[in-house]
């Protein structure tokens, strides 16, 4: 009998199997590119096509195989594929989608570096693109041609935190024929549930959440049964594969994906709420504030928040920027986040084609790590302070 279980206890049960390994609870790491059959029987044998049983180090090993089927799991999805970074996640699962003489919608909100993919490179092999609202919802079946094949979103947007409505492009995109790709790296799957929600295949940058500890580059895209077959396809014939020792480390990091999480939720909702009080703090961007746009479809679709959202100072001059960021102490200035540290950047003014970023002033992207909150609201709030 299968009882059914929470994604809390997947986490800990899933992807691992101690009898196999002389009772170890950790799948260990498998190094390797041979792996030698006792026989040609056996050996064409693990040449047929989806025989979980490799037949090369490309194509994965025990460990690799224990991270994909724990993120298939908790993703509800088919299958998973491990690519070496979120970035590569993204471009090969447009690329397994796409052939020259298509279109691609993409939200005008999406990571700035899918962003360059799709115009630089897509572009290139004859795929158009084009960019759309984020908030534009149903509204996206104006923009849909006979050769649109994929619609790719990204909720909330990379930088500007817009809600996007899932559900309804999906609905849209579905009955033109076309497939819907998310990259679903802010809400992890443990907060939002894109395959039950309409997506095709949804992407994690694994960087982020599931390793957490900001110590291994990693992705990975989980396919429904209709998208599989192309994803696994493209996945080899590009010859994306992870390396065991990060996916070891992933798989460490998923273990306290949802106790991490939580935290994460809550340090960072305390600190928006502060930095909303603040006079230098002109807007908060953050969908589980109650007053943001945003916010009703953060309730209807997600389970929680990630600690990632933005704010706009007001505007403020270049040395009082950097003012504000040394004075900051707990706050680390670098890329990525999902780690267990904090970090502030100040992000480029958005490249935007369908909803021009209006906002004056400066957008900085905040993550709230797993320090004490008290601690945070002080740190951020005396190096406003500081040059107000
Ligand atoms: C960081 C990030 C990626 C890329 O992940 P890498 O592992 O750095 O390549 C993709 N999408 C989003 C939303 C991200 O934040």
């Amino acid at each position: 009998m299968t009882l059914s279980r929470a994604p809390a206890t997947t986490l800990v049960h899933t992807g691992r199997d101690s009898q196999r390994f002389d009772g170890m609870v950790n799948t260990p790491v498998f190094r390797g590119s041979t792996i030698l059959a006792d026989n040609l029987t056996q050996w064409e044998a693990r040449k047929t096509p989806g025989n979980p049983m490799a037949s090369y180090g490309r194509f994965g090993n025990p460990t690799t195989r224990a991270l994909e089927q724990a993120i298939a799991q908790l993703e509800g999805g088919h299958r998973s594929w491990l690519f070496p970074s979120g970035l590569s996640a993204c471009t090969h699962s447009l690329l397994a989608l796409v052939q020259q003489g298509d279109h691609v919608l993409m939200t005008d909100s999406v990571y700035g570096p899918t962003r360059q993919f799709a115009t630089q490179v897509l572009s290139r092999l004859g795929v158009q693109v084009d960019f759309f609202d984020p908030l534009i919802g149903a509204g996206l079946s104006a923009l849909m041609r006979p050769n649109t094949r994929v619609v790719f979103v990204e909720s909330p947007g990379s930088a500007t935190f817009e809600m996007q409505d899932i559900p309804a492009m999906a609905d849209v995109a579905h009955a033109a024929g076309a497939w819907v790709v998310m990259d679903n790296t802010w809400a992890t799957p443990m907060f939002f549930k894109p395959v039950e929600h309409g997506v095709d295949i949804s992407v994690q940058a694994a960087t982020k959440y599931i390793v957490g500890h900001s110590d291994a580059l990693l992705g990975v895209a989980t396919a429904n049964a209709r998208a599989w077959h192309l994803l696994e396809k493209a996945a080899h014939d590009f010859g994306q594969t992870a390396g065991p020792d990060d996916v070891f480390l992933a798989l460490r990091g998923l273990r306290t994906l949802s106790v991490r999480l939580q935290q994460h939720w809550a340090n960072g909702l305390q600190l928006a709420q502060a930095l909303q009080a603040h006079p230098m703090v002109r807007r908060v961007l953050h969908p589980a504030l109650p007053g943001d746009p945003g916010h009703a479809v953060w309730r209807r679709d997600c389970l929680g928040a990630s600690g990632l959202f933005g704010m706009v100072l007001q505007p403020l001059s270049q040395p009082n920027l950097h003012r504000f960021f040394e004075r900051l102490e707990l706050f680390g200035i670098g890329l990525s986040w999902g780690g267990y540290e904090s970090l502030a950047l100040p992000m480029d003014r958005p490249v935007r084609s369908a909803r021009p970023w209006v906002e004056e002033g400066v957008l900085v992207r905040v993550h709230a790590g797993l320090e004490c909150a008290d601690d945070l609201v002080r740190d951020m709030t005396q190096a406003l302070d500081h040059i107000s």
